[in-house]
């Protein structure tokens, strides 16, 4: 009887510790849910955006850094970018394992994404492209640079992963953890890296800023061809002009993302 009482009463305290009864606006659900279901938004809208730019086709991928965990990354199950919904998108840790995989496919390049988040805290947005634009200046000599302000963040350099020093002959594919943090590290503190005769990474602080990236890497990796056609030194950005421009584009930024938007969403 007393043991009852005993419990009563402590079932009563924990409940008034626990703060109930709660004010209506302690009812709402926790800020992270939200987040998160913007999050993927973004990701099926970024991946078609991408599509539609005609920076993806049928293969590469966009990834997001969990809001609600800082060791997930949310992305797409195995997909063409073109056809990714919110639907589609899953959890996985920094291992790049599934957390519940449901039986789908996934991709078999996530380690790219997975290392880069394990060794870039900053970074909450990658993308993995084969940017046609980009696959010569991984193939030759000649460096990416920056050919105008939209791609400002390309003026601080870009580095080229060669994944023949880390693993010898392969089939070119990141399929492990190893290939993974060598493109990390390849990568370093820049925005993006080069992949020697596949495509490019490309990093970001949002999912809005990556696909943004990732499209101008594309155009300015194009201009530079053009410019090099012409003949002569090209007279591209310096660091300096890199990081003043950089900053008006993070600004300005939503402009394009709202167009890009509206027309995968066919409005
Ligand atoms: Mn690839």
């Amino acid at each position: 009887m007393r043991a009852g009482l005993f419990v009563a009463i402590a079932a009563v305290a924990a409940a008034v510790l626990a703060g109930w009864p709660r004010p209506a606006e302690a009812q709402t659900p926790p800020a992270a849910e939200p987040d998160r279901q913007a999050v993927v938004d973004d990701i099926a809208t970024g991946s078609r955006i991408l599509a539609d730019l005609g920076v993806l086709d049928g293969f590469g991928h966009l990834s997001a850094r969990s809001p609600a965990n800082p060791n997930r990354f949310l992305m797409s199950r195995s997909l063409a970018p073109a056809l990714v919904t919110p639907n589609d998108v899953m959890e996985f840790d920094l291992d790049g394992n599934a957390v519940d995989p449901k039986g789908r496919a996934v991709f078999l390049e996530r380690f790219i994404h997975a290392q880069i988040y394990r060794a870039r805290p900053d970074v909450m947005s990658v993308v993995h492209t084969h940017s046609a634009n980009v696959i010569p200046f991984s193939v030759t000599k000649t460096k990416l640079v920056a050919m105008y302000h939209n791609a400002a963040f390309l003026a601080g350099g870009v580095p080229v992963f060669e994944i023949r020093d880390a693993a010898g002959d392969t089939d070119m594919l990141i399929r492990d953890n190893a290939l993974g943090a060598a493109l990390a590290k390849a990568l370093g503190e820049k925005p993006v890296a080069l992949m020697r005769g596949h495509g490019d990474v490309v990093v970001a602080p949002s999912v809005t800023t990556a696909v943004f990236r990732a499209y101008y890497t594309d155009v300015s990796a194009r201009l530079q061809i053009l410019a090099a056609s012409l003949g002569g030194e090209i007279n591209a950005l310096t660091p300096a002009e890199g990081q003043k421009a950089d900053l008006v584009n993070l600004q300005i930024q939503g402009r394009a993302w709202d167009l890009w938007k509206r027309k995968v969403s066919g409005q």
